[in-house]
């Protein structure tokens, strides 16, 4: 089995909340759908039973949004994290009222939003997370978004609260989105750090030196070892449909990975499944 550590559920709703251009939405706009809650649920449970995923952690684009809160609790197989910008005064609030909600994790956007997450007005949001063992995933690196701003993508600003919260998990999504060299640095003596493996990763084209997603595996798997690494489509829009291709590639790149690297089935299971079990406590 699977567990799909990264996705996204968009609604008309949603889709209004989000903080990209007027350009973006458009091109977005075929792919969003407005669905009732139960007919995304229905496409949902489709698409994992059919791909062997046993549950999917889904992150919010929006904050306190009734229809994600709603998709979220009509299933247990449906994992939700609430979107906090932990540098805005009223955070703790917004998280407590998600946490009510039953939202199991917290999405920051740090590129998207501009958010500082070593500044210490962060600090109130990831002692909830250590309170209620909460994981923490960051989306670093480069992003869509008018708002967004790669100074505060870098994910050396999370070297401060990683050391000083060492009971809250936090995850890099997108292996660091180009941030790749910061995020291995990241990772030294460093116990509460995973990265994820969502998306397309296509930011390997704009880096300076040719890299490979398996040369991003396999140098992830040396420094991260197989059980700092959790699986992940980043599928969010339906009707456009369950990522399987990046299912398929990634899985294909990991059995090659098991011959050149000596890799075992635990090592696979790991990054598919039981990080992600371990990680958001399912
Ligand atoms: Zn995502």
């Amino acid at each position: 089995m699977i567990i799909d550590g990264h996705a996204h559920m968009i609604t008309a709703s949603i889709m209004k909340a989000l903080s990209v251009d007027e350009n973006t939405k458009k091109r977005l706009q075929h792919e969003w759908t407005d669905n009732s809650i139960d007919k995304h649920k229905e496409t949902w449970i489709e698409a994992m039973d059919k791909w062997n995923i046993e549950k999917t952690v889904f992150m919010a684009n929006s904050s306190l949004n009734k229809e994600f809160t709603d998709f979220i609790n009509t299933s247990e197989r449906f994992i939700g994290c609430a979107k906090v910008n932990p540098e805005e005064s009223d955070a703790v609030l917004h998280l407590e009222k998600e946490y009510e909600n039953g939202m199991r994790g917290v999405k920051i956007y740090a590129t998207g939003d501009g958010c500082d997450v070593g500044a210490k007005e962060c600090y109130p949001v990831y002692e909830f997370c250590a309170r209620k063992k909460l994981p923490i995933i960051i989306h670093f690196g480069v992003t869509i978004g008018h708002k967004s701003n790669l100074f505060e993508g870098n994910p050396l600003r999370l070297s401060s609260p990683l050391k000083e919260f060492p009971d809250v998990n936090f995850i890099i999504a997108h292996f660091g989105a180009g941030f790749f060299r910061e995020t291995l640095m990241l990772k030294y003596k460093q116990d509460n750090l995973y990265v994820d493996t969502s998306g397309t990763n296509n930011w390997t084209d704009y880096q300076d030196s040719f890299l490979t997603l398996k040369d991003v595996f396999k140098k992830s798997i040396e420094i991260f070892s197989s059980e700092g690494i959790i699986f992940g489509t980043d599928t969010r829009i339906f009707p456009h449909g369950y990522r399987e291709h990046i299912l398929k590639q990634q899985r294909g790149i990991l059995d090659e990975l098991k011959t050149e690297m000596n890799l075992s089935e635990l090592d696979i299971e790991n990054i598919m499944y039981n990080n992600a079990k371990r990680v958001f406590r399912l």
